[in-house]
């Protein structure tokens, strides 16, 4: 069943281009983002929301007071912007009421084609309302259905005047440059004496997710020694060569490519080189902090081996911790997976619990004193003209979220 409410604010955010940038040094990291916030804080008002307010930093805060009794204060954190990976911009929503099953042609031209084959979700979602991009865009169900979710209930437990614990509705600009937690106001949550929130920012309703990687960037910078070819004979070290060595030696079953699940990995993300220098930059990742601290070590005992091959100080690594795992956060008071299992099973959704292979603003939240898993929006392929929403489970997470408010 499609929520019509839901259904016409998601069009309506999407119409915004809020896309991020990773280049700028500002925050939101684009102005664009802002117009939208004001909107949403506008929405809040209208709903009733005197306090609703964008601050400085583009973040919308709102703070709805409890009336079912409860101490409790949670909050429903969604975010703003789009990827930096496709443009946001001018998204022409094409819906399809009553998927019936056949490959979804999404822009023949282009040869973006939505094939159950290829995407086999798509078999559970026939009859469901999906809506696609055109093909030039991505959708930005990523995370406007998030938002449009967490907005319509909020709206239609305020009209209906539903029982609800304290709310704080959060949204945040520039998550996918992954930096939606830095100026997170968390003095606010603590005003409103508020530990608990979710994101809702994943995928498939059904999963929770609570277990993220812990995540390190690596440098790794290789010096050489730079001799005209021509005379080079037992002098030259060619620091390129010594890169390939090295990576070499890391293990290849610890590559993204070979790894899924909770298997981590350490992925090369770029390689620049000439005879006297050369600098790799990798990202290590895995669930299990101890796997984690025991590759990091492996970049480490890799540098000594090398440099005392050579005996040189050829190797310099350096290792800078990104996010950790808020499972180690989650697991001190599980009653926030609880109470989420609960209201998807009221639902009648089969609830999963899969581990994220990356980080969410909701991990560094987790270290910041508010315990945040995330919960599904009903979109699919995030990211590029693939994306898609499913109106009918983005319209179920509307009750979801209505029955977990309920419930603290
Ligand atoms: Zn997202």
């Amino acid at each position: 069943m499609v929520n019509k409410n839901f259904l016409k604010k998601f069009l309506h955010y999407i119409s915004f281009d809020t896309q991020s940038n990773e280049e700028s040094l500002t925050c939101p990291s684009t102005a664009k983002q802002l117009l939208l916030g004001q909107e949403l804080v506008k929405e809040l008002k209208e709903m009733g929301l005197d306090n609703a307010f964008i601050d400085e930093h583009g973040y919308v805060y709102a703070y709805l007071e409890a009336n079912n009794k409860s101490d409790e204060v949670i909050g429903l954190i969604a975010h703003m912007d789009t990827s930096d990976e496709a443009s946001g911009k001018d998204v022409k929503p094409q819906i399809i009421d009553s998927y019936d099953g056949k490959p979804i042609i999404v822009n023949q031209e282009l040869g973006i084609i939505l094939d159950p084959k290829e995407f086999n979700l798509l078999n559970e979602q026939i009859g469901h309302t999906l809506i696609t991009t055109d093909g030039t865009t991505l959708l930005g169900a990523d995370d406007k259905s998030g938002v449009a979710i967490i907005m319509t209930c909020v709206e239609e437990i305020i009209k209906n005047n539903l029982k609800h614990c304290g709310l704080i509705i959060t949204f945040t600009p520039d998550e996918e440059i992954g930096r939606g937690a830095d100026l997170f106001n968390i003095s606010y949550y603590e005003k409103h004496h508020c530990h608990k929130a979710y994101t809702i920012d994943g995928d498939i309703p059904s999963h929770i997710e609570c277990e993220n990687f812990n995540a390190a960037s690596c440098k790794v910078v290789i010096k050489g020694k730079s001799i005209h070819p021509g005379s080079a004979y037992q002098k030259m070290i060619n620091s390129q060569i010594v890169a390939m060595e090295f990576f070499n030696t890391l293990s290849p079953l610890l590559r993204p490519e070979c790894t899924k699940g909770y298997e981590g990995f350490n992925h090369l993300t770029s390689f620049n080189g000439t005879v006297s220098e050369t600098i790799m930059h990798f990202i290590i990742r895995n669930h299990d902090m101890a796997k984690f601290n025991e590759q990091k070590k492996m970049f480490y005992d890799l540098q000594k081996k090398i440099n005392d091959k050579y005996h040189k100080e050829l190797v310099k690594v350096e290792i800078k911790d990104s996010y950790y795992n808020m499972k180690e956060k989650i697991d001190l008071d599980k009653s926030i997976l609880k109470k989420a299992e609960l209201a998807l099973l009221s639902q009648g959704l089969d609830v999963k619990y899969v581990p994220i292979r990356g980080g969410t603003d909701g991990a560094r939240l987790s270290f910041m004193g508010i315990l945040c898993p995330n919960l599904g929006t009903g979109g699919q392929n995030f990211h590029g003209p693939f994306e898609y929403l499913d109106v009918d489970l983005a319209s179920i997470m509307v009750e979801v979220l209505k029955e977990l408010v309920k419930n603290y």
